[in-house]
C-alpha cells in the first residue's frame, strides 16, 4: 500500500477545542494508518491564547502554514462580548475569501430527537453582511453597524449552492431573506439568487423570509434540502438546526474560498464544560470528514464516518449532550475501536 502524507494546519482553539482537536486527530491518524495516509499536522494556537504568548492574536507563523498547506482544521476560538478583538473566525474567513459556509445537518443513527431523517444543508455566505465589522459611534448614544451585501458576493454563494445541487442531485434551494424590510441589501441578495437561479431550471426555487424559516423549520423541517442565505441569517440558522439533530456537538462546516479551505465545526468554544472531558468531538470529526473528502481521501472519509455511525447505532459510549454518560476520551476510544 502506497502512503500519502497530508500537510494540514491545525488551530486546536480555546475552551473545549484542545480536548475535541485531539480527538479528532487521534481517530483521523487510526483510520489513515489502515487506508494508507499519513498526516503532518502543523498546530498554532490563535487568539487571547497566542497574544499572551507571542504578542499577536493570528501569529504570522499560523498565516504561513495556511497559505503553504491550504488546508487548515480549526477548534473553535472565543471572542470577547461587547468589546476586545475582533472574531479570529470573521479575520480567516475576510483574509483568505472563504466566502462559502458549507453546513451539512444530517440526523445520526441512535439519536432521539422530535425530527428523525433531517437531511439539509446550509450554504451561509461567509464575508459580508453584518459581519463587515463596520460600525461606529454617529455621536453618544446612536451607533450605525453596515450590512454589506454585494452583487458579486451573493451571486457566487448562490453559484456554490446550486453547483453543489446540481453535482449531488439535491433537489430544491430556498433563499432566505428579510428583503421586506431590507429592500435594498437582501433585495439584492434575491436578484443575485433569482438570476442565478434560472440558469439551473432542474433545481426547485423558493423564497422563505427569514422569521417565517424558523417557525417552518421548527413545523417541518423536512421540507428543506438547501437553505441558501446571508451571513447572520445563516449563523442563526445553523444553530436552530444544529437542534434539530441532537445539538452543536454534532453538525460540521467547512469555509470553502477559491485559494483555501478551513474547516470547522458549527459550536463554540463552550466555556462552561472545557477541561471537564464531556465535549462531544462529533462536530469536528465530521468537519474532518468533510476534510478528508476536499483531500481527495474519500475512502478514509468514509471509514471514519461508518465507525462513528456505528458507535452511534449502537449507543453505548455516548456522551452527555446526547444523553449518554461517556467523555470526550471514551467516545473517542469507541470510534476509534469501531474503525
Ligand atoms: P457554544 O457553541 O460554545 O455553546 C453553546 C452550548 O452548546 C453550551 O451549552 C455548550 O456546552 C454546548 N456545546 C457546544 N459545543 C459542544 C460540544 N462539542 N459538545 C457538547 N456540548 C457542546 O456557544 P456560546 O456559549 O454562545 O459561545 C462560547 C464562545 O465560543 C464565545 O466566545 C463565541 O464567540 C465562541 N464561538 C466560536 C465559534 C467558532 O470558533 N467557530 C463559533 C461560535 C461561537
Amino acid at each position: 500500500m502506497s502512503t500519502r502524507t497530508h500537510k494540514i494546519t491545525l488551530i486546536p482553539g480555546d475552551g473545549i477545542g484542545p480536548e475535541v482537536s485531539a480527538a479528532m486527530v487521534e481517530i483521523v491518524e487510526a483510520a489513515g494508518a489502515q487506508t494508507g495516509c499519513t498526516f503532518d499536522w502543523h498546530s498554532f494556537n490563535a487568539g487571547a491564547d497566542a497574544f499572551a504568548r507571542s504578542g499577536e492574536l493570528i501569529p504570522k507563523a499560523l498565516f504561513a502554514s495556511i497559505e503553504q498547506n491550504r488546508v487548515a482544521i480549526k477548534g473553535p476560538t472565543a471572542t470577547p462580548i461587547g468589546g476586545g478583538f475582533s472574531s479570529i473566525n470573521v479575520t480567516l474567513r475576510k483574509k483568505y475569501d472563504l466566502y462559502a459556509s458549507f453546513r451539512p445537518v444530517k440526523s445520526l443513527p441512535g439519536i432521539k430527537t422530535h425530527y428523525p431523517g433531517i437531511d439539509l444543508i446550509i450554504f451561509r455566505e461567509n464575508t459580508e453582511d453584518l459581519y463587515s465589522g463596520l460600525e461606529i459611534t454617529v455621536f453618544p448614544g446612536v451607533v450605525q453597524a453596515f450590512k454589506i451585501i454585494t452583487e458579486k458576493g451573493s451571486t457566487r454563494i448562490a453559484k456554490a449552492a446550486f453547483e453543489f445541487a446540481r453535482k449531488h442531485g439535491r433537489k430544491k434551494i430556498h433563499a432566505i431573506h428579510k428583503a421586506n424590510i431590507m429592500k435594498l441589501s437582501d433585495g439584492l441578495f434575491l436578484k443575485c439568487c433569482q438570476k442565478v437561479a434560472a440558469e439551473y431550471p432542474e433545481i426547485t426555487y423558493a423564497e422563505h423570509i427569514v422569521d417565517n424559516t424558523c417557525m417552518q423549520l421548527v413545523m417541518n423541517p423536512w421540507q428543506y434540502d438547501i437553505i441558501l442565505t446571508e451571513n447572520l441569517y445563516g449563523d442563526i440558522l445553523s444553530d436552530l438546526c444544529s437542534g434539530l439533530v441532537g445539538g452543536l456537538g454534532l453538525v460540521p462546516g467547512a469555509n470553502l474560498g477559491a485559494e483555501c479551505a478551513i474547516f470547522e465545526a458549527v459550536h463554540g468554544s463552550a466555556p462552561d464544560i472545557a477541561g471537564q472531558d464531556k465535549a462531544n468531538p462529533t462536530a469536528l470529526l465530521q468537519s474532518a470528514v468533510l476534510m478528508l473528502h476536499h483531500l481527495g481521501e474519500a475512502a478514509t472519509a468514509e471509514k471514519v464516518q461508518a465507525a462513528l455511525e456505528k458507535v452511534y447505532a449502537e449507543g453505548k459510549t455516548l456522551t452527555r449532550d446526547v444523553g449518554g454518560t461517556s467523555g470526550t476520551r471514551a467516545f473517542a476510544d469507541a470510534v476509534i475501536a469501531a474503525l
